[in-house]
């Protein structure tokens, strides 16, 4: 495709490749069986095998005969010559998500749950769906997590679909009606494709503007109070998260205050959906967790590591820091912003910094500046061999980057991978 960038789409079809032409034809079922719309960029050609999918790129000069122009939501769509010319030409730019929402009709009757914020969407959306199936509902979740909703096979009645919703994605859609649409938090993120932080709080907001079923707004920040208190229909009170009924705590997998707030909106997103309060606490204790969050990957002598490599902002490494009592914290990649942000308030927890990447000089600047001890180690290898050294019995070492990943690995998956194989090799 001439208008591409290749890098932009390489990154976007690591998390969500569905937008991408083909996708259709894997499950005419969950497009309703019709036609599938003309999909500009690209068109599937040789029957392929699962994942094989052949594509022919063809110029994009000319949107006319187009109906659609179906983006991947790792696109900018606010700076994409391509979907600059669609906004011209009246051609309509939509997302998968979109199309799963028009086929919708044909569907078994089902439930839709659509959760987006800025931290906590996967944990939030993997717990719900935990939930759901150990309750014995029939659940898939999709959306910025697992498998594109579009390939996925539709549910029977009474399923429930529990979509992780980025604001790229929301701004890819237009009619997703949620039966409980779910607001975690609002905190300065993803700004470079915003033009402001209202811009960004707007996107998230338009979920429950699509929306007509039941609200869970938990997050107590201002921009998400803000929209709460647009929605008279929103429930979860935040300072409730401080005091949550004993038997909805996490197990393992669930620890620290961020978690909470997660528990509280999966708990009432639940209980919205009708599922007891008993079958809700059971399965809060046997969540598993997912991998990259908070995952205890040894425990070698006393010493804890735990790679939370998906804290790609400062506002998600600071729960991280606030759950352990002594880290070795590793820290730096492509920051977001220069600043510690909330991670400011639990220095106290921090033995010593261990710094990487790009952004690694300005936050041994900024650690050093409030007291803290730093290393600088550069690279994550290095830096997890000089933590382990330093560690003592008790001592957690913490790979919570407070950064993206890009100026060292292909995303935070392979960060995380990288510091599971340099824990397994420390002699
Ligand atoms: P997302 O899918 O929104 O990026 P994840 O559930 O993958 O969120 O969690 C990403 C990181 O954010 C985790 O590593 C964790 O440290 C932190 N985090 C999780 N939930 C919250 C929350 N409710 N508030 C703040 N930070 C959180």
């Amino acid at each position: 495709v001439t208008a591409w960038d290749e890098r932009e789409v390489a990154r976007a079809a690591l998390k969500s490749s569905p937008a991408v032409a083909g996708e259709g034809d894997r499950s005419p079922s969950a497009t309703g069986g019709g036609a599938p719309p003309s999909v500009a960029g690209a068109t599937a050609t040789s029957p392929a095998r699962a994942g094989e999918d052949q594509l022919t790129l063809a110029p994009l000069d000319d949107l006319s005969g187009i109906d659609a122009l179906v983006l991947s939501p790792g696109v900018p769509l606010n700076t994409h010559p391509l979907a600059a010319r669609a906004r011209e030409a009246g051609v309509e730019i939509i997302g998968d998500i979109e199309l799963f929402a028009r086929a919708r009709p044909e569907l078994p009757a089902h439930n839709v749950v659509g959760i987006t914020g800025t931290n906590g969407k996967s944990t939030t959306t993997a717990l719900v769906h935990h939930i759901l199936k150990t309750a014995g509902v029939p659940t898939t979740m999709g959306g910025n997590i697992g498998l594109p909703i579009l390939a996925q096979n539709p549910l029977p009645a009474g399923g429930v679909y529990v979509l992780e919703l980025s604001s790229y994605q929301i701004d890819l859609t237009q009619s997703l009606d949620c039966d409980v649409a779910v607001l975690l938090n609002i905190t300065p993120d993803h700004l470079d494709r915003y033009d402001s932080f209202e811009a960004y709080a707007a996107s998230k907001a338009r979920l429950f503007d699509m929306s007509s079923g039941e609200t869970v707004i938990v997050g107590s920040d201002a921009p998400t109070r803000s929209i709460a208190s647009r929605h008279p229909r929103a429930s979860g009170d935040p300072a409730s998260s401080l005091k949550l009924d004993p038997r909805f705590r996490g197990g393992d997998a669930l620890v620290g205050p961020h978690n909470e707030q997660n528990i509280l909106a999966a708990l009432l997103t639940a209980q919205a959906l009708g599922i007891a309060d008993e079958q809700i606490a059971d399965a809060l204790h046997t969540y598993p967790g997912l991998p990259h969050r908070m995952e205890r990957v040894a425990n070698r002598d006393g010493v804890l590591f735990v790679n939370d490599s998906k804290a790609t902002n400062a506002e998600s490494a600071a729960p991280a820091l606030a759950a352990f009592e002594r880290v070795r914290w590793i820290v730096g990649g492509l920051a977001k912003t220069e600043d510690l942000g909330p991670a400011a308030d639990h220095l106290g927890h921090v033995a010593k910094a261990y710094t990487i990447g790009k952004a690694g000089p300005m936050f041994a600047r900024l650690l050093e500046a409030r007291g803290v001890a730093v290393e600088p180690c550069e690279t994550l290898e290095n830096a997890v061999n000089r933590a382990a050294a330093d560690s003592q019995p008790g001592d957690v070492v913490l790979l919570s980057p407070a950064s993206a990943s890009f100026d060292q690995f292909r995303d935070f998956e392979a960060r995380g991978e990288a510091f599971r194989n340099a824990v397994g090799a420390l002699s």
